[in-house]
């Protein structure tokens, strides 16, 4: 199996509902999103996927999300916008992306450089 990674950021205020401490009163972060892709065949001069093209698709999905209040008027406004439920919404919205043949394996989603959450499908 082969693998390649696609890294972008973006910038977005949360607070989280029904938790109790520092993340219940608003904050932000400067999110860093990790896509993990996998697939089993590299083409004629052996690349699995155009990392360029796999990074365009990263940065319209997050264009979405930069600048914004994720609790209001975002699509995980319904959500509660845990680095979960970010990594599960970008992991959806990008397999509507992904060309046939690859897989995606894992979005991390790191709040801060010390925590992260992720999204997967077994
Ligand atoms: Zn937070």
């Amino acid at each position: 199996m082969f693998g390649i990674i696609v890294k972008e950021s973006f910038s977005a205020a949360h607070f989280l509902r029904g938790y109790k401490g520092k993340c219940e009163s608003i904050h932000g972060h400067n999110y860093v999103v990790e896509v993990h892709i996998e697939g089993e065949k590299l083409d004629s001069i052996g690349i699995l996927w155009d990392l360029v093209e796999a990074k365009k698709i990263l940065r319209g999905i997050l264009e979405g999300l930069d600048h914004s209040f994720l609790n209001e008027g975002s699509p995980l406004a319904s959500l509660n916008p845990t680095v979960e439920n970010i990594a599960r919404y970008i992991f959806l919205e990008f397999k509507k992306a992904i060309p046939p043949g690859l897989i995606i394996k894992r979005v991390v989603v790191w709040e801060t450089d010390k925590s992260a959450g992720y999204y997967e499908e077994r």
